[in-house]
């Protein structure tokens, strides 16, 4: 058992701190928030997270787990302080490190004996000896240790993805740190997960190199289904047999409107000025960043090649989230696209099964559902894959709507079934006009097949 603070309780800082408490460590989470300890407090959950509600209960219910809004209440009691506080873009794109720096002093005034500072928060390269500096300033005698533990958790699946990570990035210079960071990890040693020991510079460039590359991903697939569209081609069978390579991967594989949330927009914008602050232009990630907006604003264009002219007509947009199982808008492709279908003209009806408010954007008819948000309509928008808008009754939708348009941002849905009831329907990398003869869920892998794609043999690694 390690005594544990966590500064920071938002999506990650929680998270850490209600599974760090369920491996068996004594845990302090700290915010300085008071609406957000208040509703901690009262047995609440300030964000939409699966399973954090009861994961939190249950270590409060075990004493593992307190809330504080003071790190002076909690610093001088743990051996490991983790910062998981935000570092949301300044207004030039680079990182603000300005909690950081913040949580930094506040650590170096109240820690009490040794103490390991571990940077969960995403943090530029350099960020260990700047927080080291700020504490060594304010307290020359003390005692500690800076380490960096990326943190690659994804929101709708966080607690899993704590619990069973892919791997752990331990960066420390220190082997009494790494013990510490052993010890705190130990259940998932116990699961054997890859532990990488790196040095704290590589371990902060790791998380940025990782997400960049993921932002890369998908925009490469999304620019592969815009081609998809005008050679005519289905880029959800030219994605599903890419992936059956090994040295491509399924993952992130998904063509859809552009990626969004609160990391790969922050973090890939970051990672060209952290290039561009040492002289050097990281050209494939400026291109990531402009194939990104100019996805966003496609879906736009899929409307308008449905609809003409978008002045006077009203768009049902479903799912408002940057993905499902979040309540999280940040950066969302919502956020761009609703805002430019109604500086075309067009009004917006929204349904979103967690958020029903956009800060900034006014002028939306929040409904209550998918089928409410489709009357009087011109065109439904499928913008975030939820699971109710996987099944949607295409006849019922269509009563009510002023016309039968469809825009499947997500390609959830088979074109030639849409179609069937009578939709005007376009998707991404796959609105050609004569179906392909099979769809994606038709890509059976067989171990005999001719006609079809086959198991991996034929695909192996040349
Ligand atoms: P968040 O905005 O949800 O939460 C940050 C929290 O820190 C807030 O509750 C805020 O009140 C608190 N805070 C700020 N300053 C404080 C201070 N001085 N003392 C106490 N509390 C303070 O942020 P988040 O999404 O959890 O992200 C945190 C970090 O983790 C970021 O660097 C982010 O890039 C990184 N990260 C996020 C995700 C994700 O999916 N959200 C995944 C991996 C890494």
């Amino acid at each position: 058992m390690v005594n544990i603070t966590v500064v920071g309780t938002g999506y990650v800082g929680l998270v850490t701190g209600a599974c760090l408490a369920d491996f068996g460590n004594r845990v302090i989470c700290v915010d300085n928030d008071p609406k957000k300890l208040k509703t901690l407090r009262d047995g609440g959950i300030p964000f939409y997270e699966p399973g954090l509600k009861e994961l939190v209960e249950m270590n409060l219910g075990r004493d593992r787990l307190v809330f504080v809004g003071d790190a002076a209440e909690a610093v001088p009691k743990s051996d490991v302080v983790f910062i998981a506080v935000g570092t949301p873009p300044d207004e030039n794109g680079h990182a603000d490190l300005r909690y950081v720096r913040e949580v930094a002093a506040a650590i170096a005034d109240h820690m009490n004996g040794y103490t390991v500072v571990v940077t969960k928060s995403t943090v530029p390269t350099g960020t260990g000896k700047l927080i080291e500096s700020i504490i060594r300033e304010r307290r020359p005698e003390a005692e500690f240790d800076v380490v960096s533990n990326p943190e690659f958790l994804r929101e709708g699946s966080a607690i899993g993805d704590f619990m069973r990570p892919d791997r752990v990035v331990i960066g420390a210079s220190s082997e009494r740190a790494v013990a510490l960071m052993e010890k705190i990890y130990r259940p998932l040693y116990l699961l054997r997960t890859p532990i990488v020991r790196t040095t704290v510079a590589n371990a902060e460039m790791i998380k940025y190199a990782s997400n960049a590359f993921l932002a890369l991903k998908i925009s490469y697939i999304n620019e592969i289904a815009n081609l998809c569209d005008l050679v005519g081609a289905d880029v959800t069978v030219v994605a599903r047999a890419m992936g059956l390579d090994g040295r491509i991967s399924d993952k992130f594989l998904h063509a859809g409107p552009g990626y969004g949330g609160s990391c790969f927009p922050k973090d890939t914008l970051a990672l060209t000025h952290i290039a561009d602050k040492v002289g050097y232009r990281f050209r494939t990630l400026e291109a990531v960043l402009e194939v990104n907006r100019l996805q966003q604003l496609r879906m736009v264009s899929k409307v308008s090649s449905l609809l003409g002219d978008l002045r006077g007509k009203t768009i049902a947009v479903l799912g408002v989230t940057f993905k499902p199982n979040t309540d999280d808008v940040r950066d969302s492709p919502s956020l761009t696209i609703i805002p430019e279908l109604q500086r075309q003209g067009a009004s917006i009806r929204a349904h979103d099964p967690i958020v029903s408010h956009l800060d900034g954007i006014d002028g939306v008819t929040w409904c209550s559902d998918a089928y409410e948000a489709a009357a009087g309509t011109d065109c439904v928008v499928l913008l975030t894959e939820w699971n109710e808008y996987r099944d949607l009754d295409f006849s019922k939708l269509k009563e009510s709507m002023r016309s039968a348009a469809f825009v499947d941002c997500r390609n959830i849905y088979d074109p030639r079934e849409v179609r069937k009831f009578g939709f005007a329907h376009t998707a991404v990398g796959r609105s050609f006009e004569s179906a392909a003869p099979w769809a994606m869920e038709d890509v059976v892998i067989r171990e005999e097949s001719s006609d079809t794609i086959s198991r991996p043999a034929t695909l192996e690694k040349h």
